[in-house]
Order: C-alpha cells, then sequence, then structure tokens
C-alpha cells in the first residue's frame, strides 16, 4: 500500500470526546509532533539559541490556552539548551498528586532521507522520526489530559505532566523536575514504547571510560616500552570476568542480569611504536535491586588490582534501576487496566534499558508504559500504529481518573506510597 495522503496541520478543537474525535485528533497531534524538529544534539554543538524543544511546547501549549483558568502551564529549562513543560490540573488536595511524563527530544536522523520529519502512513501505521520513540506517548499523555480537561472532569488526585527535555542524552530535565519539587508523589506513569504492558522494572546504567597508560618506544623494540593495548586486553578480560559473576547471580524475575559492554576502543597512534594509551568506552546495565554507583567502584576496585596504569573518567552517565514491586496493588491494578483496554495478552514486563523513570528510584513507586515497539525505536523508518496511540489516550486517562486511594496514601499505608 503506498503513503496515504497526510493529516492538515490545523488542530481542531472538538469539544465531545467520541471515538472518531479521538481518533483524527491523535492522528493529527501525533503528526503535528513528528514534523517538529526536537533533535537532541546528544553533547555535540548546537548552533541554535532556541532550546531543542521550545516548538514542540509551543505546540502543546496552544492545545491547553482555552484551558488557561483550569490547567497550569510552566516552561522549565534544564540547561541552556533544553527546556520542559510542565502542566498541572489540581485534583483533590488531600491526596498526592500523580506525575505522568513523556520526553519531547529524539535521537538525531541518521540514515533517514527525508521522511523523518515528512511523516506518512501505511498500513494503519505512521512512520517518522520520534513517532514511537516518545511522541506517540507524548501526544497520548497530552490528549487524555485534554479530554479530562474539557468533560469538566475533576480528577481524584492532582495531575502533573512533565514533557520533559533531554531524555536521550543526559536526562536534565526530569532531573531538573524533581530537584524543583517536593517529590512527594503517589505514583509515576512515564511514556515510553512498551506496547502498552506496564514495566515495573528495568535495568540502570554505569557508563564511562578507562584508559590504560604505558610507554611509547620503537616496535623494533617493545621491551623498551609497555603496551597499553595489551594491559586493554586484560581489562576486558576482568570486565568479562566481573560479567560472569554477576550473571550467575540469581536476579529479579522481569529483567535479564547484568551486563558489561565494551562500546568503543581506541589505541596507538602509528603502525610501528609501541601505544602508550589505549581507552575504552563501557556501558554497564545493572539489574533492579542493585546499585549503579556501587557496581562501578567494585569494578573500579578489582581493575585496581591489574598490573597496569588505569584511570577512569567521570560517568558520562550513572542512573539507578527501576525497581517498583511487580506484586504490589498499583502493579497490578495498572496491569489491569492495560488488559481492559488492549486484551488478556498485556503483561508486566521488566526491560534492558533505561528511562527517565530511573530518576524517581526509591521516591514513590513508577512504571513505565507506552505505545509502540522499542525494537523499532532509535531505527530508520521508526514507526507506529495509529490504533495503540488511542488505545494509549484511554489507558492514561484511566489510570489518572483511578485514584488508588486505598493503598497509596503514605498516611495509611507507610511512608513510602509503595505497598
Ligand atoms: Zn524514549
Amino acid at each position: 500500500m503506498g503513503p496515504a495522503p497526510l493529516f492538515p496541520l490545523k488542530l481542531n478543537r472538538i469539544p465531545m470526546n467520541t471515538p472518531s474525535s479521538r481518533q483524527q485528533r491523535s492522528d493529527e497531534l501525533l503528526t503535528s509532533l513528528v514534523r517538529i524538529h526536537s533533535v537532541n544534539p546528544m553533547g555535540k554543538d548546537y548552533p541554535h539559541t532556541e532550546p531543542v524543544e521550545r516548538k514542540v511546547i509551543e505546540h502543546i501549549e496552544q492545545l491547553f490556552a482555552p484551558h488557561a483558568s483550569s490547567v497550569t502551564r510552566r516552561r522549565l529549562p534544564s540547561s541552556p539548551i533544553h527546556e520542559s513543560l510542565v502542566l498541572t490540573l489540581p485534583g483533590r488536595a488531600d491526596r498526592r498528586a500523580a506525575l505522568f511524563e513523556s520526553h519531547m527530544d529524539t535521537v538525531p536522523a541518521c540514515g533517514w532521507q527525508d521522511r523523518a520529519f515528512h511523516p506518512v502512513v501505511q498500513s494503519g501505521e505512521l512512520i517518522g522520526l520520534g513517532s514511537s520513540d516518545d511522541k506517540a506517548s507524548l501526544a497520548a499523555m497530552v490528549l487524555a489530559l485534554l479530554e479530562i480537561v474539557e468533560e469538566s472532569i475533576s480528577p481524584p488526585r492532582t495531575i502533573v505532566l512533565v514533557c520533559a527535555a533531554d531524555e536521550e542524552y543526559a536526562q536534565t530535565g526530569i532531573r531538573e523536575f524533581l530537584r524543583t519539587t517536593d517529590k512527594q508523589f503517589a505514583y509515576g506513569i512515564f511514556g515510553e514504547p512498551t506496547q502498552l504492558n506496564p514495566v515495573p522494572q528495568h535495568k540502570g546504567i554505569a557508563r564511562w571510560d578507562i584508559t590504560v597508560h604505558g610507554r611509547s618506544a620503537h616496535s623494533g623494540c617493545p621491551e623498551l616500552g609497555v603496551n597499553a593495548i595489551s594491559g586493554m586486553v586484560e581489562v576486558i578480560r576482568a570486565l568479562q570476568r566481573r560479567q560472569e559473576k554477576l550473571q550467575s547471580r540469581p536476579t529479579c524475575s522481569l529483567t535479564s542480569a547484568t551486563t558489561i559492554t565494551v562500546t568503543k576502543i581506541a589505541g596507538g597512534q602509528t603502525r610501528n611504536a609501541i601505544p602508550e594509551q589505549c581507552a575504552i568506552a563501557v556501558d554497564v546495565r545493572v539489574s533492579p535491586g542493585m546499585d549503579s554507583a556501587a557496581e562501578r567502584e567494585t569494578i573500579m576496585d578489582e581493575l585496581s588490582a591489574l598490573p597496569w596504569n588505569i584511570s577512569h573518567s567521570e560517568p558520562q552517565l550513572l542512573s539507578p534501576p527501576l525497581n517498583t514491586d511487580p506484586q504490589s496493588s498499583f502493579s497490578r491494578d495498572v496491569l489491569s487496566i492495560c488488559q481492559q483496554t488492549i486484551g488478556n495478552h498485556a503483561h508486566l514486563q521488566g526491560m534492558p534499558y533505561g528511562t527517565d523513570a530511573a530518576w524517581t528510584a526509591g521516591l514513590f513507586p513508577s512504571i513505565v508504559l507506552g505505545p509502540g515497539d522499542i525494537r523499532l525505536a532509535h531505527a530508520i523508518d521508526e514507526r507506529i500504529a495509529l490504533t495503540e496511540v488511542r488505545q494509549a489516550i484511554a489507558i492514561y486517562k484511566q489510570i489518572m481518573l483511578h485514584p488508588f486511594a486505598e493503598y497509596i496514601e503514605p498516611n495509611r499505608f507507610g511512608s513510602d506510597g509503595r505497598t
């Protein structure tokens, strides 16, 4: 089937949220969001003065402009080039607020032709950069909140929707948001592609560079130098031994064991000299129940026993695992809402990758949940089934309107909001 015509950019405000109006508006909003360039420079030079996410923010603000008296809007800069948008709809004041979060930035459009920002619809799927990661979740959360506002429903607790910046690189958006709030949330729902299966647990991340320092010499007289590449071979073997040890331990039921992966290597300067330096980038995916920073320390300690001069960079990223109890009433109720909407095949699952939800670990229970398939994210021709986006709106809306009050309020069942 060839590409269908694009939806018009104009967003009509439709007062009644019938299934067909939800479909039209959801398709239009997602199309508009994919068209907006919000590529994260991923630590590289960014030549513009406007924050990466500004155009997305303006688009969402426009949707809520007619509801300024009920929904407050706050722009939240998190770095010179990143900015989040926080929308708040007040609910019952005696209950903790609910946090919903999706991110606005995308990875770079590497290898895409021009259709990265010119989405097409084929066989009911919208193809475009960021279509599933993460603009489908973003559109669905925005529209779920908008429907509640338009229907004049008073939510059982305050709903805070964070349209977050910079998730793909340094996660400054969620971190700045948490830094500037009292963190007293009942729970968090983080929109990322999970095929609408709730994810209460995912791995944490520790990423940094390891360098072996040697001494250069003429390669005709290698005994006069210290070969940094030979040292790095031993470092990599030690990392493999550490990984084997971690994998032999019992791990959490929803994710695989901790992995340690060397993702980059550089060493040596010329073909006829002993290399005086060799560096690797290491990416450690830490299982729920473990501590990312502590695992990094352990690895550094073990490497210090090797007879080589080794140095470590500061972490490029250090984020904790998400470890919400899958057996809790909160996890089970969210699962039940998903099953009611998409069918009994919905199930709790774990993920090997990190999300912004990690930053709430230990503060309040959080679940990652959104439309789309992570295996298609960060790839050419990323796509999303439009029906899944509409199902996500229904699921988010039900969660937003669910009180969860009988077990999640800290005053009733302990102080951390968990069962
Ligand atoms: Zn994402």
